[in-house]
């Protein structure tokens, strides 16, 4: 069963499925810098200080 965003307000990482290219890929949620797609390069999450703001959809936590 697909976990919500909500479902990871605490995870430390999630997978995130890129709206451009559909490529799923593990990132931290407290990320520093942008975090491109591995794929097409599009920004996946941009660093707010403390939680990243995810751009793409989350398909499953991780931890
Ligand atoms: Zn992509």
């Amino acid at each position: 069963m697909a976990k919500t965003p909500s479902d990871a307000k605490d995870a430390k990482f999630v997978k995130i499925q890129c709206p451009d290219c559909n490529n799923q890929q593990i990132l931290f949620m407290k990320c520093a810098t942008k975090v491109p797609c591995q794929a097409c390069g599009s920004t996946l999450a941009t660093p707010t200080g403390g939680k990243c703001v995810l751009n793409g959809q989350i398909v499953e936590v991780v931890e």
